[in-house]
This record gives structure tokens, sequence and C-alpha cells, in this order.
């Protein structure tokens, strides 16, 4: 079985609190992992701001790129073994985990090697009032040691999106990766040695949340700054212990989608989209629609529609060929995805499709498959339409008007993402600059291009990922003024 170990200045080292993973696809046993306990944190902390302080605080701005894209070169040399440790832990279909995953992640590292070069600052002229002439100019530099504590949705991508553009702006950089997909982040130091980024620069501990790696990261003072994707419970917690010391967040967290389709939508790309929206990642995307709002004369036609597709979806093990969809990460996820389900059928909600745990009469019977679920007929009050399931579910209600959509779509604690389907473009523009959310698609969804911000308003974040924005997240904006006479 395969062994993951802690990554700290330069050495792997093993602990003694071994934790086991687990296949979703099969219940296997696939790796032992390493929890990192305290003292291994502090040491990773330590060693990090050694080298900040040393060597890595002078690099310079060409040789941190060239390293960046080594990463990036090495990454697509090794993409198949990436894929395969990415879709081992989560499950996921080889061609998702292929594109989703592994590919971004490599363009992320070389994005950010380009958008670090052309960083450009402000500079000011001004004629002070006693005489002569100021200049004020702008320099951003690195924060020192940062942390980067990534979830399991898509584990590889989300850890990328904080480690590249911190290491850009020439951080020393500790990642704790979800204890429940440790995979690709081992391969990631892995692939960051290779690169030829000197010791401590880059640390990795495993772990979990609380009493373990990820709050003893969160406790160090000496840690600057923290790039955090998960649930927004968590996302508190980490809020609260990076308030003692005044150290700063980005916070990319839960949500609770809406998608609307009017009536005038191109129906068979709604069906489409929506299919992807709600269902990727079997579900799993912080970005998926779990609520659609459907103008009223095509609710019953895109119900159909919609259900059908989904009922005909392909569930099944990554590798196999045509498989649309896998299991869900774990076996205490898709408890609490079928709990949600059995409450929303209690609450009264009519299942279109899906809901029940599949039969395979094979070993994917172990695994934590759920049959995706199309639902209607709930009230806006269910549990199922407010709270966020994170799995593949799509509850599908009418509406009337325009106002009323807007309303119901923006009638959430959250405020991530939303999907806007119609031909009419001045509508999509109109209900765009109303509706509550950080991140709006007009007749597509996840249509991403990661050189822009994407962030979460309300309960789905503090900040934004992507671009720029992460490279100012991830750095000190320091203002020098002189005086030229
Ligand atoms: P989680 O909050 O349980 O865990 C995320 C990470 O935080 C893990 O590495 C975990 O070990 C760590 N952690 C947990 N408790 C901690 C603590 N007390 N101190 C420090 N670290 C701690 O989230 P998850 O279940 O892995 O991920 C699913 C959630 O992530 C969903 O709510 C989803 O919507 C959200 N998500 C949001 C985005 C976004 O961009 N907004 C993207 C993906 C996922």
């Amino acid at each position: 079985m395969k062994e993951l170990l802690n990554y700290i200045n330069g050495e792997w080292l093993k602990s003694d609190k071994p934790f086991i993973k687990v296949s979703p696809v099969n219940g296997r046993e696939i790796a032992t992992v390493y929890e990192a306990d305290k003292a291994m944190v502090d040491l990773a902390v330590q060693k990090a701001k050694e080298a900040f302080e040393g060597e890595w605080g002078q690099v310079t701005l060409q040789e941190r790129c060239r390293l960046l894209r080594n990463v990036a070169d090495i990454m697509e040399r090794r993409s198949e073994e990436l894929m395969l440790a990415e879709s081992t832990d989560v499950g996921v279909p080889y061609p998702a985990a292929r594109m989703l995953n592994v590919g971004r992640s490599a363009f992320a590292f070389r994005m950010y090697a380009d958008e670090v070069a052309n960083m450009f600052e402000q500079s000011h002229q001004f004629t002070p009032p006693n005489g002569g002439h100021a200049l004020h100019y702008t320099m951003r530099r690195a924060k020192g040691v940062v942390g980067a504590i990534s979830p399991w949705n898509v584990p590889l991508l989300l850890l990328v999106f904080k480690v590249a553009p911190a290491l850009a702006m020439g951080n020393c950089v500790i990642a704790k990766p979800s204890e429940v997909t440790p995979q690709s982040a081992t391969l990631l130091a892995e692939i960051i040695e290779e690169a030829g980024f000197p010791a401590g620069v880059f640390n990795l501990v495993h772990g979990f949340g609380a009493n373990s790696a990820g709050a003893f990261l969160t406790e160090n003072p000496d840690v600057a700054a923290f790039g955090f994707t998960g649930d927004t419970s968590t996302g508190e917690i980490i809020m609260r212990s990076a308030a003692k010391g005044v150290r700063n967040v980005c916070l990319e967290l839960g949500g609770k989608n809406a998608g609307i389709v009017f009536a005038d939508a191109d129906l068979d790309k709604a069906v489409a989209g929506t299919l992807r929206s709600a269902f990727t990642n079997c579900g799993q995307i912080c970005y998926s629609t779990e609520r659609m709002y459907v103008e009223r004369p095509i609710f019953d036609e895109f119900v159909k529609r919609l259900g059908n597709a989904v009922g005909n979806m392909k569930i099944g093990s990554p590798e196999e060929d045509g498989v649309q969809m896998g299991p869900l990460v774990s076996h205490h996820h898709r408890d609490k995805v079928k709990s949600m389900i059995d409450e929303a059928l209690k609450d009264g909600a009519t299942f279109v499709t899906g809901g029940r745990i599949p039969q395979f009469n094979d070993e994917k019977d172990n695994g934590a498959f759920i049959q995706p679920v199309v639902a209607i007929g709930l009230p806006e009050s269910a549990s199922f339409v407010r709270n966020e399931v994170f799995g593949p579910v799509c509850h599908i209600a009418p509406f009337d008007t325009e106002e009323e959509v807007v309303k119901l779509a923006n009638n959430t604690k959250y405020g991530l993402a939303s999907s806007i389907w119609t031909q009419n473009f001045s509508k999509a523009h109109r209900v765009s600059s109303k509706i509550r959310a950080g991140n709006i698609w007009i007749n597509d969804w996840q249509l991403r291009d990661i050189r822009t911000p994407m962030g979460g308003l309300g309960a789905s974040g503090v900040g934004a990922q992507g671009g720029r924005e992460s490279l100012e997240f991830f750095s000190d904006l320091i203002n020098v003024t002189a005086r030229i006479d």
C-alpha cells in the first residue's frame, strides 16, 4: 500500500500517527497517510521562516518564474500519475480528472509565471504645498510564510490556486490538503522538489482540521496569511484563529447556487448545461446548481428532459468508458447526502429520478455511490432547498416573473454562483445585476478563465481567487514617497 509522508524542509517525514485512506469506488484501503503533529507543523513553519529569511527572500523574479514553469512542465510529464491519484482519491471519472484537475493545474503554474512577470505597480506624482515635487510609488512584497488549506472536491486544482500565486510572489508555503484526498498534494510536493525549489520554500503537512495539522497551522503566529477553501463553518473557525495577530484570510466557502431558465432559453442548451452544473464531479463542486428555477411555460418540459437525461447517466468506476458519474468522495459524505435526500422525501418532495443507493453486484457495492436526484415540489423553506447538500441533487421550482425569480435566487445566506439561461441579452444583463453572487454565468456554467477573480459574497467567502487578485492577496502593499526638490 502507498505511504504518504509529510514534506518539511526538503525531507520526507513519517509520524507516529498513521491513518488509512479508503477508496470511494470499492471501499479498499489505498494509502497510509502520516498525520503531522503539532511539533511537525511548527517545524515546517520554522524551516519556512528560515528559508524566507535566507536565500529565498532574495530570489529574483526571473528565477521564480523559471521554477514555476518547471513545475508546469513536470506536471504535464507526470499528468497520468496525477490524474490517477486524483481519480482514485475522489472517484471522479478519468476524462474529468484529466481536464478539470490536472490540465488546469499545470496551466495555473505557467499562468502565474506570466502574471507575476507582467505585474505593474502604481505611481503618482505630486506637488507638495511647501514646494518641490514628490513621487509616490507602490511595491508588492512577499508576506513571508503563508498557509494553503484545501478541500477534497477538486483537491489538486484548489491547492494549486493558492500555492502557485503564493510562490510566484516569493512566499514560503505550508500546504495542508484535505485528509480525505491526500494523494495529489503529495505528488505536488515531489514535483515542486524536482522542479528545483530550495528546501523549506514549499512544505506539506498531512492531517485533519480540529486538534490536528489544520488547527496547528492556523494557530502558529508565524504564518502571515491563509488561503482557504472549504466549508463555511470551517472558514469561520479559521477567520477567528487568524484574528489573533491580525492575519489575513482569503476564504472560498460553500454555496446554494440558483440556476434560472427563462421561457425564451435554448432548451437543449439549458438542459445540457444544467446536467453539467448539477452533476459534474457527482455534484461536489462549490458552483453546482442545486436549485433551478424554470419559467412556468417550460417547467414541465424542462423537468421531463432533465429527469430523462439524469436517469440515463452512466454511473460507475472512474476508468470505465463512457462513465459520467463516479461515487461520492467517501462513505461518510454519502451518509450525509443520503440523510438530506431522505429528509427531502419526508418534507414532501417528488423525485423525478434517483435517490437510492445503486446495486452493481460487484465490488462497487462497497463504494460510496448514490443515484443522482432530480426533485420537485418542495417549499422554499425545506432544508433540501436551503442548505448545501454538496451531492448530485437538483430541485426544480417554477416561477412567473423576473422580480419573483430574483427574490427566490437571492433568498439564501450564500452568494457564490448563478447561471442564467435566456436568449434575451438585455434580460440576462438586467437579472445578473440583481443576483447576489460572486460568479454569474449567462448561457453556460463554470466557463472558467483562471486569470479572472472568482470569489463569494455573504457566507460564501471573503476575497477572490484567480489572476492578479491572488498575487495581491499573497503580498503586502508598500507605498514609498520620495521628495524630489
Ligand atoms: P472542510 O471545511 O471540512 O475542510 C477543508 C479543509 O479545512 C480540510 O483540509 C480540513 O482538514 C481543514 N480543516 C477543517 N477544520 C479545520 C480547522 N478547525 N482548522 C484548520 N483547518 C481545518 O471542507 P470540505 O468538506 O473538505 O469541502 C467541502 C466544502 O468546500 C463545501 O462546503 C464546498 O462548498 C466548499 N468549497 C468551496 C469552494 C469555493 O471556491 N467557494 C470550492 C470548493 C469547495
